[in-house]
């Protein structure tokens, strides 16, 4: 069967700092598809808990206080939003506070739960590249495109820590790792390896090499089967 690429929708998972929300932005760009980033969606709710003063390991107070919030994400590529109760956080949900915050946040079944309703909402008729933890298995199985995205931790910290302006690289280090280990160890939508899903290890690539490489996959997905 041919996909179409005005349907198609792109799963893309993987370890933090892996290079995964550059990369996806950069195929939705030159193919001309929507973009969502699943991320910012939990730092949003994570914002918020911290903002009204929510002890965020109360998962109880948490799920109870998910209601109460609205969100609105913008798919485009160039300029992706996130906004929380009309508020604009797209700069607010990358500081050290929500990054060290969002995991066990992301734990909670019901902002697991009110946000997978939501992200499939936003995919909908599909013509999208979605970045996450859980989208190839559970947020969207049925993806015609699943790629996993690790890349090793040395490197991604040091990655990382260039983007947050020459923080400190160990301390970068650790972070990811605890991020990465409360992620893939929680009961609800760990992160894992999809079925079906193209394992890139991004560590020897630039940037263009692993769009380069994802464009392939969509561009496989496109053809003919013969
Ligand atoms: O991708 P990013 O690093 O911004 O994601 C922040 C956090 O959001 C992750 O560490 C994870 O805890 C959570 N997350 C998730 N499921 C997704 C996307 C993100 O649990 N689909």
């Amino acid at each position: 069967m041919t996909e179409d690429l005005n349907s198609i929708v792109v799963a893309v998972d993987g370890t933090s700092g892996s290079g995964k929300s550059s990369a996806c932005r950069g195929v939705a760009e030159r193919l001309g598809l929507r973009y969502l980033d699943t991320g910012a969606m939990f730092r949003a709710v994570t914002w918020w808990m911290l903002r009204h003063g929510v002890d965020i390991h109360d998962q109880d107070a948490v799920a109870d206080h998910m209601r109460q919030m609205v969100l609105a994400s913008g798919t485009d590529p160039t300029g992706p939003t996130i906004a929380v109760d009309g508020v604009d956080v797209s700069a607010a949900i990358r500081t050290d506070e929500v990054t060290r915050a969002v995991s066990p946040v992301s734990v909670v079944p019901e902002v697991r739960r009110r946000l997978l309703d939501l992200q499939r909402q936003i995919i909908g008729d599909g013509g999208i590249v979605v970045e996450g933890r859980d989208i190839g298995s559970v947020v969207w199985p049925q993806a015609e495109v699943k790629a996993y995205l690790t890349a090793d931790p040395a490197a991604r910290a040091a990655r990382r820590a260039l983007e947050e302006g020459g923080s400190d690289v160990v301390a970068t280090e650790q972070v990811l790792r605890e991020r990465d280990r409360i992620d893939s160890g929680r009961a609800t939508a760990p992160l894992v390896q999809a079925d079906g899903a193209v394992h890139v290890d991004t560590t020897p690539f630039t940037l263009d090499e692993v769009i380069s490489l994802l464009v392939g996959l969509v561009e496989q997905a496109l053809e003919p089967a013969s």
